[in-house]
């Protein structure tokens, strides 16, 4: 070993690193993607706009023209303030970086998001994770015990949950905002799906934050993710975000790819209706237990994961082992929702490894 490797702190030493799965030549149902290229109307745009973009010069630091696209197309009242970020990742670090005072606290569910607890310990932040109930729901009284013993600085709640897809009881998200001595940060990244959201309560408290990404729009290569809040919040935030972390040719796309947002929705939708025919398929096959999904990936328990897993790996299909990394997910698997031809794949695979 190197010993200079020391030097790097033990707490992320003892870390393993976010596993990025090798998905060259697999029919990719891994993680929460949309499966569709962009609408034509976008795709013959983008080539256009990466030709004219003045990548000699550093991106504009405030994003003016996308802000005032993703407003529009969200909704996003002008009272309220807008951060940016180079996926929701990054503003999931920026707001931990911004709030981790000595002995601060990250709150978040268990399980959930793996980068809630990864990025809590990169920012120094103490990480407490509060067990969601057996059947996946918010255990209500565990929650508000945890946050009035750990007064929480942040706690981060995905609405709907990865990887469970299920969404929380909204008024039990109310009372956690409510009683909450720390800011709250409500992760809507799955709200193409399933379209339930707390903007309408943006602004009537004051420690409540929204976050959105395009990624599962169809535009997760580009890396963009945005928070809204109190503008006070935000343009505290916002002095921790990086100046050009936004970079040109998203700023490009995103803008035009916006534009068309009703094609994208379309594409949603499409996503929504073979998710439940995925979810028949798999409640029709013996052995196996999906769970309803608000998201576009469902979550399914079944005997011999591992062994299933690697079976439809050899198939040529990559999805997402859950088994071992959270006690409420024993012999769990999460598979994106796909094209339609792609969830045959896997389903005839998946078929093929049961008999
Ligand atoms: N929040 C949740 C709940 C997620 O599942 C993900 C990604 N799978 C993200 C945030 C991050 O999304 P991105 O960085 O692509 O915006």
């Amino acid at each position: 070993m190197n010993p200079f490797e020391t030097l790097i702190r033990d707490d992320i030493r003892a870390l393993s690193a976010y596993h990025v799965q090798d998905a060259r030549g697999m029919v990719k149902l891994d993680a929460m993607e949309n499966p569709y290229p962009l609408p034509e109307t976008v795709r013959s745009d983008v080539g256009a706009l990466a030709g004219r973009a003045e990548l000699n010069r550093y991106p504009d630091g405030q994003a003016v023209e996308l802000k005032a696209r993703l407003r529009e197309v969200m909704g996003i009242a002008p009272e309220a303030g807008l951060l940016l970020g180079n996926g929701s990742d990054e503003i999931i670090q920026i707001v931990a970086m911004a709030l981790a005072k000595p002995g601060a606290t990250l709150l978040s569910l268990e399980p959930s998001f793996a980068m809630f607890r990864m990025i809590a310990i990169f920012c120094g932040l103490r990480f407490v994770g509060v067990p969601l109930r057996a059947d996946f729901s918010l255990d209500a009284e565990a929650t508000l015990a945890a946050i009035t013993q750990h007064a929480p600085a942040l706690t981060f709640i995905a609405y709907p949950n990865n990887p469970t897809g299920n969404l929380f009881d909204a008024d039990v998200i109310r009372r956690i905002i409510e009683s909450s001595p720390g800011l709250v940060v409500v992760d809507e990244a799955y709200y193409v799906f399933s379209r339930a959201s707390f903007f309408g309560h943006l602004l009537h408290h004051p420690n409540l934050l929204l976050m959105r990404t395009v990624s599962k729009l169809g535009l997760a290569g580009l890396r963009l993710g945005l928070l809204a809040g109190p503008p006070g919040l935000i343009r505290e935030l916002d002095k921790v975000r990086l100046p050009y972390n936004v970079n040109v040719l998203t700023q490009a796309v995103a803008t035009r790819a916006l534009q068309d947002m009703p094609a994208l929705r379309l594409q949603a939708e499409a996503i929504c209706s073979e998710r439940e025919k995925l979810f028949a398929a798999l409640q029709a096959l013996p052995g196996i237990t999906p769970y309803p999904s608000q998201a576009n990936f469902i979550l399914f328990r079944i005997s011999s994961a591992g062994r299933v897993f690697d079976a439809l790996k050899q198939h040529g299909i990559l999805i997402k082992n859950l088994h071992g990394t959270d006690p409420l997910l024993e012999g769990c698997l999460r598979v994106t929702v796909g094209t339609p031809e792609q969830n045959e794949q896997f389903i005839t695979a998946l078929q093929s490894i049961l008999v």
